[in-house]
């Protein structure tokens, strides 16, 4: 270290403190990068790599971004999940001795952004904490820097839970204690993408107790807020005052929906693009204000459980279904109300410009507005809206008397305050005017004593006010009065001591009212900042509002309808439709479904054809729910459905990739998680259980969890199954109904009527799909021909009968293994047939069953069973 130049040593102690950071160095004009962080940044930013002395042997690494533009540079490291420590100079360069001091001012972090262009509008952008307690507990904490919101959760099932709390939340970044296990930091890093930083000190200072009271006394909330906290501070190194108290989530009084299914059902965005479009989100965002959006995307991870409070939703709904012109009215008055949420934010954070707060005043000039429009509705619950609405309208007036509607974005060159909001800049702005004026008049009598018409008064940053006369007429100036400043090719420029004395009236007026302007803009800003929590208030207000507006407006578009709940534990939904696909159809038109479900059918068996639609039944039943949970009407004609307190899916592709597992694997995750953690209050989805693995293995285990479930779940479940032999089931267990999806064969095809009938189907359609998806013809002819064979029982060894209730094939495996065990069991005197099966029993053995279609497993079945034969 020694050898390395002062400026090196400064840069190398303090990158020492920002391990995890990329340090912008500030040198001159520049943000610098050395070592291992410039050839990282040159990578990521593509940047030119440079090098310089440093006073050791081998060059130093380094590249630079100039510092007006970092902005970008930034947002781009940012993005892709690193943290940006900005280090400036703290003393002026000309009076410091040695090397300038320098230190870092500000960490930008993904949890932590607060530039306006670094921030999705419709978006939270969460920093997280996690604290991990014995028991199993665990505390998560939530807060939007550039809302001030913070929350809190305790979670007391355990790790897996804390991902499905996590797991598509808009958190960018997680703060934990260093000794957090190691394998837990990798499944935020891995499974969840999430920028993991460190925070050992969780004490709260008592600076923030406000925010704290309510939790002061539970160690467990108060130590998860204080690592949250600290790593604020320690970040930010500034004002913190717009943090609002933690609001205490209490995960059990919401639907709980594990990670599976928030990525299953693509609430908020889909499993292939990652994006919010083709969501239930997307369906249902009819938001006008970014607040609201924000708001409804919180609603929509969040049903409820408590019926009075979504009946509460209902009732607004409804009215405003009824008050169409009322509603309108709402709605465009909320297309004006800007993100008070996010405008307070830069108040408390210093960083707000004059065109904000002209914002925040347009905002709350509307609020009046539309207090009065839903005092006129007829219905008490929209009214009672009205009530808690403070409409700030000293804020207001004061934001109206004191800035100017076109306030620059600059608040460091005047132009902001208006005339008559402070008497002293009125003097200052006479005196800068009237001198102006005096110039006007100085060039008309200029021109009358000189008599040269062309004669102006200008003026220019260098030389200030001038006369500017025109090389011909420079014969008719007298002599003395004017002093020569500047040659132009045409015209020469003079002062005269007169207009210098004006001009220096003129310019100290203008410099005292740029000072002042700005010195009442930030007594201004003070003054906002003491509502912040009133702006806060509004804004969740508005918020709500904007949601149910939201969810009556997309009810009209739609055709939803109000479900109503009961205590039956009952499914009574008619001709409902999914609220997705129905959208995403353009030409055809989606074929509605009932769904009955009671006592008598717990569990639904789905048969059908592959492409059918089953999976689309499934879901919209969930879908519904959810909607219904949120308090939005839903996509059907009628519908009667419980208060669920758990939604379980596994469906559709489950490769989770990155945790490194089997599909096979991921499957039967998903499905112990359903039937260990559902109650009879539960609502589990179960699409083509057992596909990951071979026939019979799948099958035995679709029906060990149909009779699990049945017998000691009593979720209501819907089963989806390609294993026809399964629909024997409901002439054995109680509960189970079939249901199968039409289809009909036209000329030889099939077609797909996606229609919901009672029974079981009757054939598997998988050659049609396959003639569908235009496999070659000679393929197609094959299958049928294996079909055929299969089916008229060639293979009776092997496959049950079509009679023959398949339970019982489950339940007497060692039939199956006896097969493998074929060599052993062959009396030793029959060599030359023993070394045959042993091949055969070899070449068994190799199969890879897991990665194997049904109809791949068939034909090797078959090719075996031929050899067999032989
Ligand atoms: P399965 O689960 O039986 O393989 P899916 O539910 O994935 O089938 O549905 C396949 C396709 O059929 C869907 O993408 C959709 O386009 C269409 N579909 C499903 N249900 C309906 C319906 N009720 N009305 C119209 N089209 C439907």
């Amino acid at each position: 270290m020694s050898t390395y130049t002062p400026m090196i040593q400064q840069y190398l102690k303090i990158k020492a403190q920002y391990k995890d950071c990329f340090l912008f160095f500030r040198l001159g004009d520049f943000y610098e990068m050395f070592f291992e962080d410039a050839l990282a940044a040159s990578r990521e930013l593509e940047i030119t790599l440079t090098s310089r002395d440093g006073g050791a042997e081998e060059r130093i690494p380094m590249c630079g971004i100039p510092y007006h533009s970092a902005e970008n540079y930034i947002k781009n490291l940012v993005e892709k999940g690193f943290k940006v420590a900005i280090c400036e100079q703290v003393e002026d360069p000309k009076t410091a001795k040695g090397v300038v001091k320098r230190d870092v001012v500000q960490l930008i972090t993904p949890g932590t952004v607060m530039e306006g262009s670094m921030l999705e509008e419709k978006e939270n952008n969460f920093l997280a904490s996690i604290s991990e307690f014995p028991g199993q507990t665990f505390v998560i904490t939530y807060n939007d820097l550039s809302t001030g919101e913070t929350s809190v959760a305790r979670v007391t099932s355990g790790w897996e839970s804390v991902l499905s709390e996590l797991f598509n939340q808009p958190v960018k970044e997680i703060v934990v204690s260093p000794d957090l296990p190691e394998n837990y930091q990798t499944d935020l890093q891995q499974r969840l993408q999430i920028t993991v930083s460190y925070q050992l000190e969780c004490g709260v200072d008592n600076s923030f107790a406000s925010l704290t009271e309510h939790i002061w006394e539970d160690n467990q909330l108060l130590e998860g807020f204080g690592r949250m906290l600290n790593y604020l501070q320690n970040t930010q190194k500034r004002s913190l005052d717009h943090l609002q108290p933690a609001r205490i989530i209490q995960l059990q009084e919401y639907m709980s929906l594990d990670m599976f299914s928030k990525r299953n059902l693509e609430l908020t965005q889909t499993i292939l693009r990652k994006g919010k479009q083709g969501s239930l989100l997307w369906v249902l965002d009819q938001t006008v204000t970014a607040m609201g959006a924000r708001m409804l995307k919180k609603w929509l991870e969040r049903p409820l459980l408590n019926k009075k409070a979504i009946e509460q939703r209902f009732a607004v709904v409804e009215a405003f279904l009824e008050q169409y012109f009322e509603r309108e009215s709402i709605r465009d008055a909320l297309k004006s109300v800007y993100d008070l949420e996010r405008l307070s934010g830069r108040v408390s954070y210093g960083n707000v410009n004059a065109r904000d707060l002209i914002q925040v005043k347009h905002s709350l000039q509307k609020i009046p507005v539309i207090k009065q429009l839903l005092s006129q509705f007829k219905s008490e619950s929209v009214r009672s809206l009205a009530e808690g609405i403070d409409d700030l309208q000293e804020l207001a007036a004061l934001l109206d008397e004191s800035i100017k509607e076109d306030a620059p974005l600059t608040i460091k060159e005047g132009g902001i305050i208006k005339d008559g909001f402070n008497r002293t800049l009125d003097d200052y702005r006479d005196a800068s005017r009237n001198g102006k004026k005096w110039i006007t008049e100085l060039e008309q009598r200029e021109k009358q004593e000189t008599n040269i018409k062309s004669l102006k008064i200008g003026y220019n940053r260098v030389f200030g006010y001038y006369i500017e006369v025109t090389r011909a007429n420079l014969h008719l100036l007298p002599e003395g009065k004017y002093e020569r400043k500047q040659t132009l090719t045409n015209a020469e420029r003079f002062i005269t001591p007169e207009l210098k004395e004006k001009e220096s009236l003129i310019l100290e007026a203008e410099e005292k009212s740029v000072d002042l302007e700005y010195q009442l803009f930030v007594e201004l800003r003070e003054k906002v900042k003491q509502f912040i929590p009133d702006l806060q208030a509004l804004a969740e207000k508005i918020s709500n509002l904007d949601v149910l507006q939201s969810f009556a407006t997309i009810s009209e578009i739609n055709n939803y309808v109000k479900p109503s709940f009961n205590e039956k534990r009952e499914i009574s939904i008619e001709k409902g439709r999914h609220p997705v696909v129905e959208k995403v159809m353009k030409n055809e038109s989606f074929v509605p479904n009932d769904v009955k479900m009671d006592e008598a059918s717990e569990v639904l068996l789905i048969t059908g054809p592959n492409m059918s639609g089953k999976s689309t039944y499934m879901r919209q039943l969930a879908l519904t729910a959810i909607m219904a949970q949120i308090g939005c009407f839903v996509p059907c004609e009628k519908a009667e459905l419980p208060v669920f307190d758990q939604i379980f899916t596994r469906i559709g592709a489950a490769d989770d990739l990155v945790s490194g597992q089997s599909t096979f694997m991921v499957e039967m995750l998903e499905a112990r998680h359903a039937i260990t953690r559902a109650t009879e209050n539960s609502l589990i989805l179960l699409d083509e259980i057992g596909r990951g693995t071979s026939t019979y293995d799948g099958m035995a285990l679709a029906q060990a969890i149909i009779e699990y479930v049945h017998e000691h779940v009593k979720a209501k479940t819907l089963f989806s199954t390609h294993y026809h032999e399964l629909t024997s089931l409901e002439n054995t267990l109680k509960s189970v109904k079939n249901v199968h999806v039409r289809a009909e064969e036209y000329n030889g095809n099939v077609v797909f009527l996606h229609q919901i009938q009672p029974g079981a189907a009757d054939e598997s359609y998988g050659i049609h799909v396959a003639k569908l998806a235009e496999l070659p013809d000679e393929l197609i002819t094959r299958a049928s021909e294996i079909l055929k064979q299969l089916e008229t029982g060639q293979n009776q060894a092997t496959l049950p009968e079509k009679s023959e209730p398949v339970h019982q094939v489950a339940k007497e495996p060692e039939q199956q293994m006896s097969f493998f065990e074929v060599k052993e069991q062959r009396p030793s005197s029959d060599k030359h047939r023993s070394t045959e099966e042993g091949a055969l029993v070899r070449e068994l053995r190799h199969l890879n069953i897991l990665e194997m279609t049904p109809l791949e497993a068939m034909n090797a079945l078959y090719e075996l069973q031929k050899k067999a034969k032989k």
